[in-house]
């Protein structure tokens, strides 16, 4: 939150300073050398020394661009497009699996297909076959991954072995990354975080750059922190969609009733608007312009989409901050539709909307172009740790 004063300033560790220079590019896409030594509070001498060896481990490039303003030419920084990532994102049909660099393009993408109902075990066999084509797609191409990032639905700290979501175990399956691509480090993270991160590096005009709330609105609704990309706990999930309005309500998939997803998730919406889950999810953002919507539907939508903000604006008198922005289904809705949200917002957060000088943002749906989450994820971690070894430690 911007309080108007500034932080006194914490000396850096090189790991820091890196990740600053790496997560920065990251999210602009390139930076000519005077406005990235600006951005990331470095003179451009000792931006010159740190770009020097980031250029000589094959982690930037730099090419020589008439600069935009006095003073140019100069060069344009921006991450190396050699650098490959893997991706894999597990969804209810699926687990996508993918190589890209670290600007979203995707050099290799396969998709393996789920049981009607997934087990641990057949999640886990689904994991075994992905990293089997993974594996014999980078050994072919000689390819050295710099880093594999894993998106899982519904991961959380209760859930480290039993997942309510989706089955998955895990331990076991960080055990088969650990067989199979040892030396390569892994992450493995909430899909909410991994949608938050492809928001903030991928979407055109994203419109927070400081600390604020992402909440996904999709087959579950989650909620994301997200906070100075260089900071350690940048990124924390939270279990947003299981706060409970109505303890007789439906039942919800965590085994409770009446949570806030239960009224809001994919599944609900499908329910709602009569049709099938899959004809919902195969029609994807057309959906809005495809399914008539009676006005006693149209009501209860919006009935649901304000305790959805009542939802966001609970979690905001936790936890304030100046900003929220909200991908998924109800991003597709007319204004007049969505404002429902806010004005659930506005209904239960502390001083209101306006005096808590909140801004909301709807940013458009993200699913169902797996596994580009994931792999702006992996890209993350990789730039967040300074493109340093996962375990390397150092003084500051
Ligand atoms: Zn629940």
């Amino acid at each position: 939150m911007t309080t108007g004063m500034e932080m006194p300033e914490q000396p850096r560790s090189r790991r820091q300073t890196r990740a600053a220079i790496l997560t920065h590019l990251l999210q602009s896409g390139g930076s000519f050398r005077p406005p990235l030594a600006k951005a990331v509070r470095l003179s451009e001498a000792s931006l010159s020394r740190i770009l020097f060896d980031l250029k000589a481990e094959g982690l930037i490039e730099e090419v020589r661009r008439p600069a935009p303003y006095v003073g140019g030419p100069t060069g344009l920084v921006s991450l190396d497009g050699s650098v490959a990532v893997a991706a894999f994102e597990l969804t209810a049909q699926h687990l996508s699996v993918g190589v890209g660099g670290l600007s979203g393009e995707l050099h290799y993408t396969e998709r393996v297909k789920l049981p009607k109902t997934p087990t641990a075990e057949s999640v886990g066999q689904a994991f075994r076959e992905a990293m089997t084509l993974l594996r014999d797609w980078t050994r072919r191409r000689r390819i050295t991954l710099s880093q594999i990032g894993v998106s899982i639905p519904g991961l959380g700290r209760l859930s480290i072995s039993a997942n309510p979501i989706i089955p998955c175990d895990v331990g076991r399956v960080g055990g088969m990354f650990d067989e199979m691509f040892a030396g390569v480090p892994l992450e493995i993270t909430n899909s909410v975080v991994a949608h938050a991160t492809f928001h903030r590096c991928r979407t055109e005009n994203y419109p927070f750059s400081d600390t604020h709330l992402f909440v996904l609105v999709s087959h579950g609704v989650a909620g994301a922190w997200m906070d100075d990309p260089a900071k350690a706990d940048a990124l924390q999930a939270i279990e947003l969609g299981h706060m409970v309005f109505e303890p007789e309500g439906p039942r919800c998939r965590c085994g409770h009733h009446g949570c806030v997803e239960a009224y809001a998730s994919i599944p609900a919406l499908a329910e709602l608007l009569g049709v099938a889950e899959a004809e919902l999810l195969q029609l994807g953002n057309e959906w809005v312009n495809t399914i008539p919507i009676s006005s006693r539907v149209r009501q209860e939508l919006r009935r649901r989409l304000f305790r959805l903000g009542l939802a966001i604006g609970n979690t905001l008198n936790v936890k304030p901050c100046g900003g929220v922005a909200i991908s998924g289904w109800p991003s597709l809705l007319a204004a007049d539709d969505r404002n429902a949200v806010v004005e659930g917002i506005d209904a239960c957060l502390l001083g209101g909307r306006k005096l808590a000088q909140v801004s909301i943002a709807f940013v458009p749906p993200s699913t169902g172009n797996d596994p580009q989450a994931a792999l702006a994820f992996a890209g993350f971690c990789l730039a967040s740790r300074g493109g340093m070894p996962a375990s390397s430690t150092e003084a500051a």
